[in-house]
C-alpha cells in the first residue's frame, strides 16, 4: 500500500468520526491517531453536547492516545483530521510532539496549518509538524457544507416563524398598518 493510499484509508476512518458528530448536530469534524499501523485513538467534535469549548475532535483523540500510551508525547503517531486544526488543536499537536498531520479540507476562518497561521512550520518553536493537506478533501468539505446548509435552513425557518408571529400579534393588537398587512402570508390574511 502506498503512503497516499493509506492516508486515504485513515482519513476515511476520520470521516466516520465526523459523521458521528453530524448525527448529533455538531460541526462534523473527526480525527483518528495512528501508531505503528494501528488506530490507537478516535475522536469527534462534541463541543455542544459536552458544553465544553475544549471538546474538539483532535483534543479528544489526543487525550485518549495519551491515556493509552501513558505518555504525553505522541512521537510515533500520525494524526488524521477532516478539517484543518484551530489554534488550540494545532497548539496541542505541537505540544504532544506529533510528527505528522494529515488534513482533509482547509479552514480559511480558523485554520492554523497554513490558512491563518502555520503553527506546524514555525521555526521559533522547538517542534515542527510534517503536514499533508487535501486528502479526501471533497468528502470532508461536503460534510461541512451539508451541516451548514441544514443549519442555515433552520435559521431561515425560525426567522420566518418569528416574523409571522410578530405580524400576527400586531394584527391582533390592531396596530397593523396597511403595508404590513399586505406582507402577511396568504394563509394568515384569511384568518
Ligand atoms: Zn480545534
Amino acid at each position: 500500500m502506498t503512503c497516499s493510499d493509506s492516508d486515504e484509508k485513515y482519513m476515511k476512518a476520520a470521516l466516520l468520526q465526523a459523521e458521528k458528530a453530524l448525527v448529533k448536530n455538531e460541526v462534523p469534524i473527526g480525527c483518528v491517531i495512528l501508531r505503528e499501523g494501528k488506530i490507537i485513538a478516535r475522536g469527534y467534535n462534541r463541543r455542544t453536547e459536552a458544553g465544553n469549548v475544549l471538546a474538539h475532535a483532535e483534543i479528544i483523540a489526543i487525550q485518549k492516545a495519551c491515556r493509552k500510551l501513558q505518555d504525553w508525547r505522541l512521537e510515533d503517531c500520525t494524526l488524521y483530521v477532516t478539517l484543518e486544526p484551530c489554534p488550540m488543536c494545532a497548539g496541542a499537536i505541537v505540544q504532544a510532539r506529533i510528527p505528522r498531520v494529515v488534513i482533509g479540507c482547509m479552514n480559511p476562518k480558523a485554520g492554523c496549518a497554513g490558512s491563518i497561521l502555520d503553527l506546524f512550520h514555525e521555526e521559533r518553536f522547538n517542534h515542527q509538524v510534517e503536514t499533508r493537506t487535501g486528502v479526501l478533501e471533497a468528502d470532508c468539505s461536503a460534510l461541512m457544507k451539508r451541516f451548514f446548509a441544514v443549519l442555515r435552513k433552520g435559521w431561515k425557518e425560525k426567522k420566518a416563524l418569528r416574523r409571522a408571529e410578530r405580524l400576527q400579534q400586531e394584527a391582533a393588537d390592531g396596530a397593523i398598518t396597511e403595508p404590513a398587512a399586505r406582507k402577511l402570508p396568504a394563509k394568515m390574511k384569511e384568518a
